[in-house]
């Protein structure tokens, strides 16, 4: 997945735009001041580029104007296609909702906010052209992050990549463009727990990133606070590694060891010393620090249960109120 390649990559066959149908897919939740920003740069993108496109939007539960927006968008522009979702589902689920109505030969998610340059789109497909199955958009530097964010993030793909057999670049996004056939696979991942890019990773494929510099959002403000990005961290994890329920039988295992030297060390003492008054703090100290660790234990463990109640109930992972502009 080098970022830097540029050559065909062998056995991949060059491909043709000709006739082919490109899916932009935008979640939006309360993107109403962008709404009319957006469509102009989407469409002014991808008008040069000789192919015909659909822009499917899913309405996440938006408490503004967006939907208002979107419906009136629909009325008058053919490309534009709408699913409201029946209330706010999150990015993850909105974007699995607007990936499998797609119908394109291609499919682009993108945020709706414009920190995903449309303008990359053309670049997609002339890579998708040379024989690329996905064509990811690189962040060449985050610095429109705060710092605290950066961090984070590193920090996130540098745990994942460790523990879990994938390897996301930390670069990508969910910016991207996919063939039908990487499409078609995703669609096959039934699992209600939706981490896109690990699920993007994971479908494999030729893939290929395209290095930009990702901007501030447009207008309006960011639905990921920390702790929503913390839970998704989680969620990644999870979802990818069983490393973290694994850690705790190394970790019983060397205390386990530990222990039983210290009980040898101990009687062998006593029988050579005799008996001594018993250090109250050292007992304590042990007590305390099993019982945390037990706790952490019980802790990830509950993780991975309530995860697994939430595969097993199989519920849907969204619910469509309605859907505009789709059989025209
Ligand atoms: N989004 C969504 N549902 C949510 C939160 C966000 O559909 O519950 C959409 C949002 O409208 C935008 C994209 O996901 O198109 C990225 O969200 P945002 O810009 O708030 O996240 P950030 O760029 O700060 O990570
Ligand atoms: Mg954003």
């Amino acid at each position: 997945m080098s970022e830097t390649n540029t050559a065909i990559e062998p056995g991949a066959a060059p491909r043709s735009r000709a006739g082919k149908l490109l899916s932009v897919v935008v979640p939006m939740h309360n993107e109403a001041e962008v709404l009319g920003a957006f469509f102009e740069r989407v469409e002014a993108a991808l008008a040069p580029l000789g192919i015909a496109y659909e822009i499917i939007c899913v309405d996440d539960g938006s408490r503004d104007a967006t939907l208002a927006g979107l419906v009136e968008r629909a009325r008058r522009d053919p490309a534009a296609k709408v699913i409201a979702l029946a209330r706010n589902f999150g990015k993850e689920a909105a974007l699995t909702a607007g990936i499998e109505a797609a119908e394109g030969d291609m499919v682009v998610p993108i945020d709706a906010d414009l920190q995903d340059p449309p303008e990359l789109i053309g670049e997609f497909v002339a890579r998708w052209e040379q024989g690329y199955d996905v064509v990811y958009g690189a962040r060449a530097d985050r610095s429109s992050d705060t710092a605290m964010k950066r961090t984070t993030a590193q920090l996130f793909y540098q745990v994942f990549n460790r523990v879990s057999d994938l390897e996301i670049p930390e670069s990508a996004g969910d910016f991207r463009l996919m063939d039908r056939q990487v499409v078609d696979a995703l669609k096959l991942l039934p699992e209600r727990n939706r981490f896109m890019k690990g699920l993007f990773a994971w479908v494999g494929f030729r893939q290929v990133g395209v290095p930009y510099v990702r901007p501030e959002r447009a207008a309006g403000t960011t639905s990921m606070g920390y702790l929503r990005l913390f839970r998704f961290a989680l969620d990644g994890i999870t979802s990818f590694s069983t490393a973290p329920l694994r850690v705790w039988t190394v970790l019983g295992l060397a205390s386990a060891m530990v222990a039983t030297i210290a009980a040898l060390a101990l009687i062998g003492r006593v029988l050579i010393f005799g008996r001594e008054v018993p250090g109250y703090a050292s007992l304590m100290v042990v007590i305390l620090l099993s019982f945390a660790v037990q706790m952490m234990a019980f802790g990830v463990l509950g993780e991975y249960v309530g995860r697994l109640y939430q595969e097993v109930k199989g519920r849907p992972i969204y619910v469509v109120r309605a859907r505009i502009g789709f059989d025209r």
